[in-house]
């Protein structure tokens, strides 16, 4: 039987099933998790913000259904977090940045207003390289998130903190964003399931821009069920965002559980190389288990994925230098001032902006200028259609992609920070599903000898999620103990 005091084990199913028994209501349910995520936070810093008030309220709401005997919701009394990317309404969203340090927004995300509606319990807002730029939460202005699993490494980033706490044991789910990998790298660093749904699956209503083409909202989750169930309410055509897809959203759950004897697994070969051994044993020894399910592997190419870097830091950083304009000193919140119009500008952006920000409002904004507008920013979107088209016809042959997710497993705090190419290399395996727009996520898969958790990626077609859940799922139930 689960308590609330079990909160490190729980799952949606759990909780579910404890409420309906009444062995917890919500409320108590909310109060042992904020308790718990304060009293651990010192730990790791994931949480930038706790909503206990509000918390508490909708815990209040949710037993009050369960006491009527109505529709409780798919995630009645869920303890979740929300990257701090994404709005909440009447609750502080800062973006990891001092620029937004006091912004209180007036709206929810749709995400975020869809997970309420099911009766999700949002406790608070959670840590991340600021405005997402990073792939180890360094960048945040509250200072870095501590690996749950190791806590002088790295969590990943940039949603460290969505990841550090479902590790931790302090929510039960989570929202992150994903632009470049940032789903994903945390989520193999911390050991939980991150899931980078396609472009377009999810709203980004309400998810602070950083590179529109590029920006997805994802869960993440303690197992492939919950992460299935996370998606399944957030997804879905929403009229706030004219990118947001019409496609009908499969049932995960039903199809998650079809046989994938048979299915053809690619290896795509530019994926296994530069791949540190530990990594690549734990990998290989993945794909031997989806082998023996049934699923027949193939070795593919995807031939222009040694361009995807370069081509991600020229669209991403060209995209951010113009949504990071709107940040001026005269909207939202915090302004330093000038004598001048310009240098209240400059001084507002100057001490606002961290330098990894700045860095790529410089980068981004010469990459567009006229001058060079034809060399970089046109080249590297031509680039990025053969990146696309590489997918496409791998999935002529195959029907999912299984690759590491990150070349090495979570690296000590400090290690890259001064060393941004380094650092980039984070996600060069990763930078490929956002650029091709198709979905992509990381599950479990084992640990290096040092006991720090690997993640296999798996990419499949665009809009079939349900196939790459159920190549997770599978292995996943194969393997968990
Ligand atoms: N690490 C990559 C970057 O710094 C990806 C970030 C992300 O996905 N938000 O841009």
């Amino acid at each position: 039987m689960k308590s609330p005091h079990d909160l490190a084990s729980l799952t949606i199913g759990s909780v579910r099933e404890g409420l309906q028994a009444k062995k917890f209501s919500a409320k108590e349910l909310t109060q042992a998790a904020l308790d718990l995520a304060e009293a651990e936070n010192p730990k790791t810093n994931a949480f930038l913000t706790f909503a206990c008030e509000h918390a508490l309220a909708d815990a209040e709401r949710v037993d009050k259904a369960v006491a009527h005997g109505g529709y409780v919701g798919a995630l009645a009394g869920v303890p979740v977090g929300i990257k701090d990317v994404i709005v909440t309404k009447d609750l502080r969203t800062t973006c990891g940045s001092r620029i937004l340090e006091n912004y209180i927004p007036p709206y929810d995300a749709t995400a975020v207003y869809r997970l309420r509606e099911e009766g999700a319990v949002i406790l608070g807002k959670l840590n991340c390289d600021e405005f997402a730029m990073g792939s180890s939460n360094e960048n945040s202005a509250y200072g870095p998130v501590r690996n749950p699993r190791a806590l002088d490494r790295v969590p990943g980033g940039s949603s460290g903190g969505a990841a550090a706490s479902v590790a931790q044991g302090t929510a039960v789910a989570t929202l992150g964003s994903d632009t470049g990998g940032s789903i994903r790298q945390p989520a193999s660093f911390c050991g939980v399931v991150g899931v980078t749904p396609t472009y377009g699956r999810v709203s980004r209503y309400g998810l602070v821009a950083f590179a529109s083409s590029l920006d997805h909202i994802g869960p993440f989750a303690r197992n492939v069920e919950d992460a299935a169930t996370m998606l399944r309410i957030i997804a879905g055509r929403d009229d706030l965002d004219s990118t947001s897809a019409f496609a009908p959203v499969d049932d995960y759950h039903a199809l998650m559980r079809h046989p994938v004897r048979g299915l053809k697994l690619g290896l795509p070969k530019e994926y296994f190389e530069g791949l540190n051994a530990e990594t690549g044993d734990v990998i290989h020894a993945a794909i031997k288990q989806l082998g023996s399910l049934g699923c027949e592997i193939r070795e593919i190419s995807l031939p222009h994925t040694k361009y995807a870097l370069s081509c991600y830091y020229i669209i991403a950083t060209a995209e951010a230098s113009s949504n990071l304009a709107r940040y001026d000193g005269v909207r939202y919140t915090i302004r330093s001032d000038g004598d001048s119009l310009t240098s209240m500008y400059r001084n507002t952006r100057g001490s606002g902006f961290g330098a990894e920000v700045k860095r790529r409002i410089m980068l981004g904004t010469y990459v567009l200028s006229a001058g060079y507008y034809d060399a970089y920013y046109r080249k590297a979107q031509q680039v990025r259609t053969l990146i696309a088209k590489d997918f496409s016809e791998a999935f002529k042959d195959v029907d999912a992609l299984v690759t590491p997710v990150s070349p090495f497993p979570a690296f000590k705090i400090g290690e890259k920070v001064d060393d941004p190419l380094a650092m980039y290399l984070s996600d060069v395996y990763t930078l490929t599903g956002d650029l091709a727009g198709v979905p992509c996520m990381s599950v479990p898969c084992g640990e290096s000898p040092e006991g720090l958790p690997i993640g296999l990626q798996i990419f499949a077609k665009h809009f079939d999620e349900a196939t790459m859940f159920r190549v997770a799922y599978k292995y996943e139930q194969a393997t968990s103990r």
